[in-house]
């Protein structure tokens, strides 16, 4: 089938691939010409295990090709993906700006039918306005489809969960779009759950909202586990292996980022109000989300009450391991209060490097006292404290003497209660964790 896939980022790079390797030919398109000419030369711009392989397999096939003319990718293709970016406004909801204008693009040039996809995480009610803008940018009257089909990749494992996730949800009204669909994704073993475009709107950003919450109610517990000598890691350990409640997404930490929780989960809250409801409880989620971000530097301030000079070490930056995704980070919470403070700020990422930079300057953060190290035994040499904010399998095989012996202090924050607090404390390090303190 010929398919075209707007917007050539995260979920619109990866879908693209792995459709070009299910057998249709696939037009990426994105607006940022730099992206297209690096794509074109092989050069993969997002860090995603898998993706490079899969993504230069079909170009080279010629299944997959990419281009910056949306006007031909459109005129050429049955089926229009929209995997453009839905960030937060200025107010928490959902800017759908980006997605407008695409579909005032897509309104100009219909030249036959065609289904449109909507991929990228939209509140409910928008597919019915992009099948507005199209209709009202069409010109001369043609028939066309409106699909909503949400994704719910995760960036690390974004081209397994392609392959094999858990749903595929279909929204649409229309039987002819429906069959269409149902062939893209035929080869694949996946359950379907076909309904109307607003629940299947709404079936992404429920799904979201459960998992941050679920997120946020074990930072919870563990804070009380902190209060009364309870461990939250065999507290979850004991909840999860009931098969009512699952052991994900269980894991007490510095809280959740990246590019969809925190922004997908307010733009929920932002929906609920416009309709009259005060969804609390995932206010809530919210709020202990942000207290566990603030938690490494609150401690810090109780230990040594001024920072200004403390050199501190952190061990990751991209919000999860196996991606370089710094949208919402927790480390870039961290940095900023850090460099507020007029710390020094020594950090490691496998993956990120001077993109930190870029991420930091558009956040107005002070970036002369932030020193990227090479690996994680050089952000530990001389530091008074160290942070591990992202939990990558390289800091779980480190020599963990010789990271104490490196540092001038022993503060360790392990803010995603990676290694054993007992075994810690053998080495030297005041070791603190989150929720299970009490047993340290
Ligand atoms: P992204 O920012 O990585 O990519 C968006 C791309 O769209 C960029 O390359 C941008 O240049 C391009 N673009 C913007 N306007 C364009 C235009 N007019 N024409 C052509 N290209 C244009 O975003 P992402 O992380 O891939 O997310 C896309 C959507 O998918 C969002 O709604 C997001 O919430 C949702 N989503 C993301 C993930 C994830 O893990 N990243 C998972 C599920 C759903």
């Amino acid at each position: 089938m010929e398919i075209c896939v707007i917007g050539t980022g995260y979920v619109g790079l990866v879908t693209a691939a792995c459709l070009a390797d299910l057998g249709h030919k696939v037009i990426g398109v994105d607006k940022d010409v730099e992206k297209i000419e690096a794509l074109k030369n092989g050069i993969i711009p997002i860090y995603e295990p898998g993706l490079s392989d899969i993504v230069l397999k079909n170009f080279d096939k010629g299944n997959l090709t990419f281009s910056t003319d949306l006007n031909y990718a459109v005129k050429n293709s049955i089926v229009v993906f929209i995997t453009i970016g839905t960030p937060q406004d200025k107010d928490g909801n959902a800017d759908l700006s980006q997605v407008f204008d695409v579909s005032k693009q897509i309104g100009k040039c219909l030249e036959k039918y065609t289904v449109i996809v909507t991929k990228s995480t939209v509140p409910i009610g928008t597919g019915k306005i992009v099948k507005e803008i199209i209709q009202e940018n069409l010109n001369f009257p043609i028939n066309f489809d409106i699909v909503s089909n949400p994704e719910f990749l995760r960036e690390g494992s974004a081209v397994k969960d392609f392959f094999q996730g858990d749903r595929i949800v279909i929204g649409t009204e229309s039987k002819r779009a429906l069959e269409t669909m149902l062939e893209i994704y035929k080869s694949l073993n996946i359950p379907i759950i076909e309904t109307n475009i607003e629940t299947a709107e709404m079936i992404k950003y429920a799904s979201n909202a459960f998992l941050a919450t679920k997120i946020s109610f074990i930072n919870a517990i563990a804070e009380l586990c902190d209060r009364t000598g309870a461990d939250v890691v065999k507290v979850a350990e004991g909840m999860g292996l009931d098969y009512r409640i699952g052991n994900n997404f269980l894991n007490a930490g510095i809280g959740f980022g990246g590019s969809c929780f925190p922004k997908d989960i307010l733009a929920l809250v932002k929906t609920a109000e416009k309709v009259g409801y005060d969804f609390k409880l995932l206010r809530n989620v919210l709020e202990i989300n942000s207290s566990q971000k603030k938690k490494p530097v609150k401690m810090l301030k109780e230990k040594f009450k001024n920072l200004e000079g403390k050199i501190i070490g952190i061990w990751g930056l991209a919000f999860k391991p196996n991606t370089d995704d710094l949208r919402e980070a927790p480390s870039i919470e961290i940095i900023k209060e850090l460099s507020e403070q007029k710390a020094i700020i020594k950090v490691y990422d496998p993956v990120v490097k001077e993109s930190l930079f870029r991420v930091l300057q558009d956040k107005k953060i002070d970036t002369n006292s932030v020193i990227i190290s090479n690996s994680p035994l050089e952000a530990a040499f001389e530091v008074q404290a160290l942070i591990l904010c992202t939990e990558w399998q390289e800091f779980q095989q480190i020599n963990l003497d010789l990271v104490k012996s490196n540092m001038k202090g022993a503060l360790f924050f392990d803010g995603r209660n990676v290694f054993n607090p007992h075994e810690m404390k053998k080495i030297g390090f005041d070791y603190i964790c989150v929720g299970r303190n009490s047993i340290c």
